[in-house]
């Protein structure tokens, strides 16, 4: 028997709208069933704890995560996973009072704002033309410029209800719901999904600090892994987080893991098609 190790397939939000509405982080609630029979019936599917376990390379092994704790991960994805039996992590940033992450409000407001443009540390940005560099100049900033562009792109749209799926994180008592099933893990992924790349030293320090101790304080077990937002790691941050909280696995999401507890992760690309995805998975890359 070969052996080999499982594949980690990161997926974030999973909708019963149009998945492709905003941005490419979703997929149809139709679609992840599909994928989760074929986990089922066709793949062995283990837990985030058993990643060591050697696997036969002739069949196919998986874990699943999730990225950014939306609440459609309770609503749309939980009910599937219980249904099929499979187990699950998933990385979550901590609840706080927007209760949006600064990326989706700009993806939103991209496509839904009345006016089109907004203003950022005194320069106008045209939301459509310049997302890049409002994207690039938030990656960058603190989080009360995280919360004004969060304000500024949301406070014209009149109505958002139809949108929740596409934003709505998971309140405190929604993670302890999920950190319950015993098949299910929460992993801390930042507490407002700051770059350790492009974020000040404080601030991801502080940031990754406060998710660690939040998802330790509502879990069930010690927390000894990180999700990286955005997949932005480099030694500093990996020896922060083993040196000051333990953190043995640390989850990336490219193929580019190595050593040093490096996780390499898969991310689920929405736009091809089924069967070409699973290609992909066997070969463990894009
Ligand atoms: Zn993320």
């Amino acid at each position: 028997m070969k052996l080999s190790t499982p594949l980690v397939l990161v997926y974030h939000g999973v909708c019963k709208g149009d998945a492709l509405a905003f941005n490419s982080r979703f997929i149809p609630e139709s679609e992840f069933e599909k994928h989760l029979n074929f986990f089922k019936n066709e793949c062995k599917v283990l837990s985030l704890d058993e990643i060591s376990t050697p696997v036969n390379k002739d069949k196919l092994s998986i874990i699943i995560t999730f990225d950014d704790g939306y609440l459609n991960n309770l609503t749309n994805a939980v009910p599937l996973l219980e249904k099929y039996g499979l187990p699950a992590s998933f990385c979550v940033c901590n609840p706080n009072e927007n209760q949006i992450l600064w990326s989706d409000a700009l993806d939103i407001a991209v496509k839904m704002y009345p006016e089109d443009s907004v203003e950022l540390k005194g320069k106008r940005f045209i939301l459509g033309r310049e997302k890049s560099f409002i994207r690039d100049t938030i990656i960058r900033g603190t989080y009360k410029e995280m919360d004004d562009l969060i304000h500024q792109a949301l406070d014209k749209i009149k109505d958002m209800s139809d949108l929740n799926e596409y934003w709505q994180l998971m309140s405190e008592e929604d993670l302890k719901a999920i950190d319950e099933n015993k098949h299910f893990k929460l992993i801390p992924h930042g507490s407002r999904h700051v770059s350790a790349s492009y974020a000040q030293d404080q601030l991801w320090q502080k940031d990754f600090s406060d998710s660690v101790t939040y998802i330790q304080s509502i879990s069930k077990e010690k927390v000894s892994c990180f999700a990286y937002p955005y997949g932005h790691v480099n030694m500093d941050v990996v020896k922060y987080l083993r040196e000051r909280h333990g953190i043995r696995q640390h989850l990336l999401v490219d193929s580019m893991g190595t050593g040093n507890d490096l996780v390499p992760r898969f991310v689920i690309n929405p736009h091809i098609s089924f069967d070409l995805l699973k290609r992909f998975m066997y070969w463990g890359k894009y």
